[in-house]
């Protein structure tokens, strides 16, 4: 790496000096980015005493254990400020331990090494990342008791699993409506109770998350707060799943170490959105990144489901968006739908009318099935 930066510095500064005048950089300590991340993977036949015997040895660095209990076996995280560098020897002479892996990515509990089956988060007995797609349908905003029962009872009727609704509302412009707050929570919730599809509205400020998280199932992050760290932690604190939008500026790794924070908390339950990014391209309001997906795939263990709504902007883009999320292996779609988009509060212009929104289920499963998917059933009515 640094003989690499060296050339490069070399064929871009056209010095006069010689060679050796350039080379002596002075010797800064290299952060070892590998020795911040570790994972102790134990036997099979590893005991509690084992397992302890590791946390405690942890403990004495000034480090925590992770537990990921799996069905097989058990492997710890290994989580703190600085690993020593002589750590991975110790550990691999641990009684109990089989071996050690590095984590080269800067998240760790996120990371696909970590963790290398993938998670399945439950909502409500519904999983999530299990190979049934999920797909939650709704409108952008509750406008109404009518609307989002209409809509909820319509949506189920086609085959979705949650339903959406935002009764907090970040906007772009101070003066746009933004939401009903509690009453449009208790809508949701009342929704929910006719229809029993599990609820997934987004949560804006720390001191809102009790409150939100006693309605919803499923507490959205939306684009504009992934990096909101201390909204992060709190809903990171509630243990209550967590659908966490992409920033429409963010890298997929910023997007993780959000997700990190979540997790760093305590709340493994967090299910990943891509729903399209800023670039230079004005013809749709975002650019669905569908490259996302799979690079997620990759390197996290997290589900992740898509949002072709925001990702293109305009209703009529968003069936073949939707697809395509699937093809690349989306655990799922959240999807805008309203009763008369036309008439929408906000984002009318890329809602799906909900007889559009039951034309494309059945286009969804069938991409689904080609892919060695399904569409995950909607749950039998629950009397609240
Ligand atoms: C939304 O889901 O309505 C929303 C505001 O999404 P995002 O945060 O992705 O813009
Ligand atoms: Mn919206």
């Amino acid at each position: 790496m640094l003989a690499h930066t060296l050339q490069t510095h070399s064929i871009l500064v056209e010095s006069p000096q010689p060679q050796s005048a350039v080379l002596p950089y002075p010797q800064y300590p290299v952060f070892q980015e590998e020795d911040r991340s570790m994972v102790v993977v134990m036997r099979t036949e590893a005991t509690e005493a084992h397992i302890e015997g590791v946390l405690e040895r942890l403990h004495e660095h000034a480090l925590k254990g992770h537990l990921v209990r799996g069905e097989e076996r058990t492997i710890i995280g290994v989580v703190g400020a600085m690993i020593p560098p002589t750590l991975r020897e110790e550990m691999e002479h641990f009684p109990g331990v089989a071996h050690t892996i590095r984590i080269t990515q800067p998240y760790k509990l996120a990371a696909r090494e970590f963790r290398p089956h993938d998670t399945v988060v439950d909502v409500r007995g519904i999983p999530v990342g299990g190979g049934a797609c999920v797909v939650i349908a709704g409108p952008c905003t509750v406008e109404s008791e009518a609307q989002i029962v209409q809509t909820a009872h319509a949506v189920r009727e086609a085959g979705a699993t949650m339903l959406r609704g935002g009764a907090f509302k970040p906007r772009t412009s101070p003066y746009a409506f933004r939401g009903l707050g509690e009453e449009g929570l208790r809508l949701l919730a009342l929704a929910r109770s006719e229809t029993g599809l599990p609820v997934v509205t987004e949560v804006m400020t720390p001191t809102d998350v009790d409150l939100v998280a006693r309605y919803a199932d499923v507490l959205q992050i939306g684009a504009r707060n992934m990096q909101n760290y201390q909204l992060l932690e709190e809903v990171g604190r509630t243990g209550v799943p967590v659908l966490l939008k992409r920033g429409m500026s963010a890298t997929i790794d910023e997007w993780l170490l959000s997700a990190e924070y979540i997790i760093a908390k305590g709340n493994p339950n967090v299910i990943l959105c891509e729903r399209g990014i800023r670039t230079f391209e004005t013809a749709t309001r975002n650019t669905m990144d569908i490259n996302a997906i799979a690079v997620v795939k990759k390197r996290s263990h997290l589900p992740i489901i898509a949002d072709p709504s925001h990702g293109t902007g305009q209703w009529y883009l968003v069936p073949s968006v939707a697809l395509a999320a699937i093809a690349a292996g989306a655990d799922g779609l959240i999807i805008e739908a309203h009763p008369d988009p036309d008439r929408a509060v906000s984002d009318g212009g890329q809602s799906l009318t909900l007889e559009n929104f039951a034309a494309l289920m059945p286009k969804i499963a069938a991409v689904a099935a080609a892919v060695e998917r399904s569409i995950a059933v909607p749950l039998e009515l629950e009397v609240a």
